[in-house]
């Protein structure tokens, strides 16, 4: 059977540090992301991979949260008592909010959201935090 693929850009605006890191990135600064989710996978009854507005409803309650946020990671003590204090949006992030991990967490979330179409095959979701660097990460159904 053809495969096919299909893919969405979608974009929003959030703060981050990395209190690990010792090159300017423990800072708090933060990035226009830009997301592109590609599926893959045989047509289903009506011509389509996936209706792409099926992915916007995937993805707009978790852009609704992210946006003008601040995603701190659960360890980072120091934001998150300044966040709390001073009742700022934030969303709290499990491990460090690299675009890696941040790529991980969207592929697995968007993955299960959209299982119940059983004619996908594989999902890729690219996280670009500037016009230079991203990072990919990639499951299969
Ligand atoms: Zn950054």
């Amino acid at each position: 059977m053809d495969t096919f693929k299909i893919s969405k850009i979608f974009h929003w605006e959030m703060g981050h540090r990395l209190p690990f890191h010792t090159g300017g990135c423990q800072n708090v600064h933060g990035h226009s992301y830009t997301m592109r989710v590609e599926l893959e996978g045989t047509k289903n009854a009506n011509g389509m991979i996936l209706d792409y507005d099926d992915l916007k409803t995937a993805v707009k309650h978790i852009i609704d949260k992210w946006d003008h946020a601040f995603l701190v990671d659960d360890s980072d003590e120091i934001m998150k008592t300044f966040l709390k204090t001073n009742g700022l949006k934030f969303v709290v992030f499990k491990g460090n909010t690299t675009a890696e991990n941040i790529s991980h967490y969207l592929c697995e979330v968007l993955k299960n959201i959209l299982a119940s179409n059983k004619n996908l095959t594989a999902i890729e979701v690219t996280v670009k935090e500037t016009l230079t660097s991203d990072a990919i990460a990639k499951r299969n159904f």
